[in-house]
C-alpha cells in the first residue's frame, strides 16, 4: 500500500514512522509481541493510550471538533498500518470506536460534554454490556431487568464475555425497561459506572489462558436516568447503531498482512518456504484475499468519514471476511511452526508464567493466537448470523 503513495501521504508516514521510531520503547515493543489476546492487555492500553493521547493520535475516526486530528482515510490507514509494522499494542475498541461515535450521534450536549473528554484522554475505560448468559445472536431477548425508580434505573441480572470488565471504570449496557410488544421495543441503553454498589466482576478464563471475557452481576444497581442514551425503550436504534462501528469502520487488513508476513518469515526460519509449493499456494491465496479486505475496509472508511452509514450487508462482509482471514492465517502459523506450534510458549497453558520460554523467539505467541482466534467466528456477531444477514439482504426476504 505504501509504495504508491502521492507526496503528501508519503511525508505523513514518515511522520508516523519517526513518532513510533521514537514512542514505542524496547519495554513497549517487548511487551507488546506477548500479547495473545484480541486487544493488548489493560495496563498496556492505558500506557499506550497516554502516549497516543499526548501526540493528539489516539482516536484518528473522530472529528476535530471533539479532539481527533481530522484525517483523511488515507491518513489512518497509513496510521494503522504503521502502528501494525512498529508492533504497537492493539487498542480496546469499546470506547474510541463504539462507544464514542454512538454518543456523538445520539447522546444529549451534556453526556457528550462530560464522557467525549474523558474517553478520549484515557481517564474513561469502557467496557460493552450486551451479551447475556441466554441472549448472544439473539440479542432482542435479554433480561437484564431495569426498573425506573424516580431519577435512577434499578438494575439486577447479568452480562457476559464483558470483555475488559476488569480494567474498565465504566460500562454501556443493554436493558429491559419493558416486557410489552417486540422484544425490541422495550431496550433501554445506559451507561454506568462499574463501581457503582451492587456490580460484581467473574472473570472467565479462555481456552488460550487468557483473561480477556467476564461475567458481570448487577444485584440491584442504581443506574441514574440521565445516563441514558436515547429514549426509553429506543435502546435497540442506539445498539444497532453501535454495532455498525464495531463492524463497519476497522482497518484489520493491515494487521492480518503482517501477521501474514510473520507466517512467511518462519516458514522461511524453520525450512518450509523454498521446500513447499503448497504452502506457499495458501500463503499467496490469503495474500490476494487480504488486498480485497484492504480495499472494502478503505471503501467502509471513507463511507463513514464522510457522515454515511456503512450498509448491513458491508459490515456482514467486512466481519465475515476478517475472522475467517485471522483463522486461516493462525492456522498457517501452525503449519509454519511445526514441532513448535504444540506447546504454547509463554507457559500460558501450564508451563509456569515465569519459567524461560522454549524454542526461538518466533515460537512464543502463535499457538495462544491460533487459540484465542477461534473466538473471531463467534464475537461481534457469529458466522453463521452474519451469513443470515446476507441471505436475508440478497433474498430480500
Ligand atoms: C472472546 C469473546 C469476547 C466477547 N466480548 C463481548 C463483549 O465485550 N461484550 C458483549 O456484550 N459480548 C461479548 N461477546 C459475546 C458475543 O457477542 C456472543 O458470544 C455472540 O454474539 C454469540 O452469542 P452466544 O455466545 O450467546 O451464542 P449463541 O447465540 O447461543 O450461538 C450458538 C451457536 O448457534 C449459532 N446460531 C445462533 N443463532 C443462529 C441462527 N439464527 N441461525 C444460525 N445459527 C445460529 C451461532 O452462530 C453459534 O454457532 C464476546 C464473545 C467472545 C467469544
Amino acid at each position: 500500500m505504501s509504495d504508491a503513495l502521492d507526496a503528501v501521504h508519503a511525508a505523513f508516514r514518515d511522520e508516523v514512522q519517526a513518532f513510533l521510531a521514537e514512542a514505542l520503547t524496547p519495554e513497549i515493543k517487548a511487551w507488546t509481541a506477548r500479547q495473545a489476546g484480541v486487544f493488548a492487555e489493560g495496563e498496556l492500553c492505558k500506557l499506550w493510550h497516554k502516549v497516543l493521547y499526548a501526540k493528539g493520535w489516539v482516536a484518528p475516526s473522530w472529528p476535530v471538533e471533539h479532539g481527533g486530528p481530522g484525517w483523511t482515510p488515507m491518513q489512518r490507514f497509513i496510521f494503522a498500518d504503521e502502528c501494525v509494522k512498529a508492533g504497537a499494542p492493539v487498542l480496546p475498541a469499546m470506547g474510541l470506536q463504539m462507544c464514542g461515535p454512538v454518543l456523538m450521534r445520539y447522546g444529549t450536549p451534556e453526556q457528550k460534554a462530560f464522557f467525549l473528554p474523558r474517553m478520549l484522554s484515557g481517564e474513561h475505560y469502557w467496557c460493552q454490556g450486551y451479551s447475556e448468559p441466554q441472549s448472544g445472536s439473539d440479542l432482542a431477548s435479554l433480561q437484564i431487568r431495569a426498573v425506573r425508580d424516580g431519577d435512577a434505573y434499578r438494575v439486577s441480572g447479568s452480562k457476559l464475555w464483558t470483555t475488559h470488565a476488569h480494567y474498565a471504570n465504566w460500562m454501556f449496557l443493554l436493558v429491559r425497561t419493558s416486557t410489552e410488544g417486540k422484544p425490541q421495543a422495550g431496550i433501554t441503553f445506559l451507561l454506568t459506572p462499574m463501581d457503582a454498589p451492587g456490580i460484581t466482576v467473574q472473570p472467565i478464563i479462555s481456552i488460550s489462558g487468557e483473561h480477556e471475557v467476564n461475567q458481570v452481576f448487577f444485584d440491584d444497581v442504581l443506574i441514574p436516568v440521565a445516563n441514558r442514551v436515547g429514549d426509553e425503550h429506543q435502546g435497540w436504534t442506539v445498539a444497532k447503531a453501535l454495532l455498525e462501528f464495531e463492524r463497519g469502520g476497522g482497518a484489520a487488513a493491515s494487521g492480518l498482512w503482517a501477521q501474514l508476513r510473520a507466517a512467511r518469515a518462519i516458514a522461511e526460519a524453520e525450512g518450509w518456504w523454498g521446500d513447499s509449493p503448497a504452502f506457499r499456494g495458501r500463503w499467496a491465496e490469503l495474500d490476494v484475499e487480504l488486498q480485497a479486505l484492504d480495499f472494502a475496509e478503505r471503501q467502509a472508511a471513507a463511507a463513514l468519514m464522510a457522515g454515511q452509514r456503512v450498509g448491513d450487508a458491508t459490515a456482514s462482509r467486512l466481519k465475515l471476511s476478517v475472522s475467517t482471514l485471522l483463522q486461516r492465517i493462525t492456522e498457517l502459523h501452525m503449519g509454519a511452526l511445526g514441532a513448535y506450534a504444540g506447546a504454547d510458549q509463554r507457559g500460558a497453558l501450564g508451563m509456569g508464567a515465569n519459567e524461560a520460554p522454549v524454542g526461538p523467539g518466533y515460537a512464543l505467541t502463535p499457538t495462544a493466537k491460533y487459540l484465542n482466534s477461534r473466538a473471531a467466528t463467534i464475537y461481534g456477531g457469529s458466522n453463521e448470523i452474519q451469513h443470515n444477514i446476507l441471505a436475508r439482504i440478497i433474498l430480500g426476504a
